[in-house]
């Protein structure tokens, strides 16, 4: 007889875990609250537009090349992937605006044309981002961080010193470039993370590599058809994929899980593996007593942004965006500080603006765009109908000023999601769209465990574990935890 592995949420994580698990020889039942698969990366389809709700940039496309071949796979057997070219374009403001390249000398020239000596000092940050990525990888995010000494190790002192673990990542990108729009490019990709510049730790300079070395792809079916394709896996792998089956507590009893109950019944566990938001499980569904992370724990946290969505399909063709664009404000410090520091909706906003229609033809009907426009917000904002509805007209206005495209008389479909969005569907703390944010103090050994202390059969996967947000972070977590449940249990 097999033994019982529960998993709980069906996103990247909940998805990516249990094929492990299965694959390592466990029976697994993968419960999922909503109605289909993928978490934040569910798509939404209306009247022939595909909407992907969620994330839209695939990056580090080695990561989940890597995950596939754990089982003998190859990715593209699940789903195949386009290079986009230009990768993005840049608003500085209406009149200022460039696209990154995939050609490193294109890139270069633009430094160039920002403040002499630019693009020199371009190329020197991808080298030292290059040079980090590869010790990341090797020694920071494949593995489990158990205790203080596993962080601050000599080995990892010596190694983190190298990798600028404990600068800050604003002030290490001045010692490069000094130009706004330079600094800018650099540093945007904090807020994938779910924090400012001023307070991520220089480490993420990798991210630099991450989009302009690596590259930025598009997957076929976007975002959500690579969700598609790891169910596709789990399915192969035997997974017992339920959705529509929320759980609603889970039975403790001297310290091991033994059941999971969702409203249509209960499943007895030897393990389980949670990948829904991790906040809602410790100290929503199990007793109170069995809670290694108390409320208490949580308030104390920096909750990463949620976010202000619009999905638009649009009657008409749009000259002037490409499939991903973004505007960042000037100076963009305003927008952080409501973020931040003095909670509020922000009136002069950075915004991401995708347009997936230029790359996929089928996201949207003949001649028509497929356009998500995404903000972010502070958590724990007031989010009612009028408010929304308002916040929009602001944002199209800002949009229409910006990039020059009038987009309020051409929308055929219109859905707006925030940050009461992010509660009902996903049991988000908040409303949070991802999580918690990768300050230092909420970096490797200080992000929640991946397994309870407190329940011992109980494990963690997803954007709140280390190493942290994004779907590649999340694929990372699954193997952590995958190989942790290994060497608890045996394969
Ligand atoms: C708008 C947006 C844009 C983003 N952009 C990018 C991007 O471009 N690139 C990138 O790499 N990352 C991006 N991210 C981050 C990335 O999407 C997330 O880090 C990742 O998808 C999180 O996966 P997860 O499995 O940890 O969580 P989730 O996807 O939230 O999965 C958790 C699952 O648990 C389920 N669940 C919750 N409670 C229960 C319950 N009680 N019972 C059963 N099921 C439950 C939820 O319904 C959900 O399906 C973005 C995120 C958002 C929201």
């Amino acid at each position: 007889m097999k033994k019982h592995a529960v998993v709980i949420g069906a996103g990247y994580g909940g998805l990516s875990c249990s094929a492990l698990l299965a694959r390592d020889g466990w029976k697994v039942t993968l419960l999922e609250k909503n109605g289909q698969t993928g978490g934040r990366a569910r798509n939404w389809v209306s009247d022939g537009f595909t909407f992907d709700m969620g994330p839209s940039w695939y990056l580090m496309p080695e990561v989940f090349d890597r995950y596939f071949s754990l089982f003998q796979a190859n990715r593209e057997d699940y789903y195949g992937l386009l290079p986009l070219n230009p990768y993005y374009k840049v608003f500085f403001s209406p009149s200022d605006h460039a696209c990154l390249s995939p050609n490193l000398q294109e890139n270069i020239k633009l430094f160039d044309s920002f403040e002499p000596g630019g693009g020199a000092a371009l190329q020197r940050y991808i080298d030292q981002a290059t040079y980090k990525y590869h010790i990341a990888m090797k020694e920071f995010l494949y593995r489990d961080y158990k205790h203080l000494t596993d962080f601050f190790n000599r080995r990892i002192i010596f190694e983190g010193l190298k990798l600028d673990v404990f600068k800050k990542l604003d002030s290490f990108v001045s010692t490069f470039v000094s130009d706004r729009r330079a600094k800018q490019i650099l540093e945007y990709a904090m807020v994938f993370l779910g924090t400012s510049p001023v307070d991520a730790p220089a480490l993420y300079s990798i991210m630099s590599h991450v989009d302009l070395g690596l590259g930025v792809y598009f997957p076929q079916g976007g975002m959500a058809g690579v969700a598609q394709g790891l169910e596709k896996l789990c399915r192969e792998m035997g997974v017992d994929i339920q959705t529509n089956q929320e759980v609603t507590s889970i039975s403790v009893t001297a310290n091991q899980a033994t059941a999971v109950h969702t409203r249509e019944g209960s499943f007895s566990v030897d393990i389980v593996v949670s990948g829904a938001d991790y906040r809602h499980v410790e100290c929503e569904l199990l007793p109170p007593q069995a809670a290694t992370y108390i409320p208490s724990y949580w308030d104390k946290r920096v909750v990463a942004p949620s976010m202000f969505i619009a999905y638009l399909g649009i009657g008409r063709r749009l000259s002037g965006l490409e499939h991903h664009n973004l505007y960042f404000s000037d100076p963009w410090e305003t927008h952080f500080d409501k973020i931040f520091k003095h909670p509020q909706w922000p009136m002069e906003p950075c915004f991401y603006l995708s347009c997936i229609s230029k790359t996929d033809a089928s996201s949207a009907p003949e001649g028509c765009e497929n356009v998500f426009i995404l903000v972010p917000t502070a958590p724990g904002l007031a989010d009612s109908e009028e408010q929304r509805e308002a916040y929009f007209d602001h944002i199209i206005d800002h949009v229409r000023e910006v990039t020059g495209e009038d987009l309020k008389q051409d929308i055929l479909v219109k859905r707006i999601y925030s940050h009461r969005d992010f509660i009902q569907d996903y049991n988000a703390f908040k409303g949070t769209a991802l999580g918690l944010s990768h300050t230092l103090r909420q970096t490797a050994v200080f992000r929640p465990a991946s397994r309870s202390k407190k329940v011992r059969n109980l494990f963690y996967t997803g954007q709140y574990t280390h190493p942290g947000v994004g779907v590649p972070m999340v694929l990372i977590a699954s193997e952590v935890a995958a190989n942790e449940i290994r060497s608890a249990y045996g394969p």
